[in-house]
């Protein structure tokens, strides 16, 4: 299939490679020239302009950071910087696979459906392990006949498709998931700096909780504490992985869900105020398991 590849961060750049791999055509394009050289170099050809990249394109696929991002892709930004959806000539279907506030979502799905276009949401959840390996989870909000279109091809970076709905559902399942996510994280990170102010081994301590009853995804995959686990973003000085910015981004999400549903997220939000200190604090920018320092401090 011909694929345009919008966005080449920490997840496009390995969903795109994966994507090459299975055999797809893929046209990429990102702001930053040197990632989209490196997937040239995967064999993947290069757009001048995302316009360009999409223009014979069978299915566009977008990974942005947030949602202002996605709706200036597709909506444009101004008269000056017009959206995708103007200048497309054809019918391809669209996949945006960013975490964004289902609001966004919703808005970029009615003005495709007005175009005639399929758009579907397609969060993910797996991180730069599962881009890489290509086990990522897709959670896909769209029309039943834009899921069957889209799933072989989400197929070739996922290990798991779930359709959760029309189009924003995915976005709220992954925003549900992200809220844990951050809550069972800085839970972890609490845990472990209890016990090591305590006296134990990090390690010791992440082996026993992994069997017992407070075992989690963080301490099987994710472990914060550096050097307790080889390859994990702790290990490497809490560099690249899903940015704290992120995760800030995506528990900010879940509040305005709450907001709108009147929902009570009272662990959401202490760990919101968590990871949106720790980013103030100059952390934005490293992996979100550094969240771990937020509990080491004075050593
Ligand atoms: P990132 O910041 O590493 O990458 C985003 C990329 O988008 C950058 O390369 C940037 O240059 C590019 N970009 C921004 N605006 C653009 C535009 N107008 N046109 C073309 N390219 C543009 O982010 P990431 O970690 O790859 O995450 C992307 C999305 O996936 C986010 O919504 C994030 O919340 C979500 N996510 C990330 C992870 C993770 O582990 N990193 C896991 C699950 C979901």
């Amino acid at each position: 299939m011909n694929i345009a590849f919008i966005g080449l961060g920490n997840m496009g750049s390995p969903m795109a490679a994966n994507l090459l791999e299975a055999g797809h055509d893929v046209c990429v394009f990102d702001l930053v020239e040197d990632s989209m050289t490196a997937l040239e170099g995967q064999g993947a050809r290069r757009g001048e302009s995302a316009e360009a990249a999409c223009r014979d394109a069978d299915v566009i696929i977008s990974m942005l950071p947030a949602g202002a991002h996605v709706r200036g892709l597709y909506l444009g930004v101004d008269d000056a910087t017009p959206g995708l959806l103007d200048g497309l000539a054809h019918e391809p279907l669209l996949i945006d696979a960013s975490t964004i506030a289902p609001e966004d979502t919703q808005r970029v799905g009615e003005a495709a459906a007005a175009r005639g276009l399929s758009y579907l949401d397609a969060p993910v959840s797996g991180g730069i392990g599962g881009a890489k390996a290509g086990t990522l989870t897709f959670i896909v909000g769209g029309s039943e006949e834009g899921f069957a279109r889209g799933k072989p091809v989400l197929e070739a970076m996922g290990k798991n498709i779930f359709h959760a709905g029309e189009v924003g559902a995915g976005q709220v399942a992954k925003i549900c998931n992200n809220m844990l996510l951050g809550i069972l994280m800085s839970g972890t990170a609490e845990a472990l700096a209890l016990g090591v102010k305590n006296g134990l081994d990090p390690a010791v301590l992440s082996g026993i909780m992994r069997q017992s009853s407070g075992g989690n995804w963080a301490l099987d995959v994710y472990n914060p504490w550096p050097g307790v686990m080889e390859g994990s973003a702790a290990s490497r000085d809490y560099q690249g992985g899903f940015l704290t910015d992120l995760m800030a981004k995506d528990l900010g999400l879940a509040w305005e869900l709450a907001l709108k549903a009147r929902a009570s997220v009272p662990m959401g939000s202490q760990a919101r105020n968590l990871f949106a200190l720790h980013s103030a604090q100059g952390s934005g920018q490293l992996d979100f398991s550094s969240i771990q320092w937020l509990y080491r401090a004075g050593e």
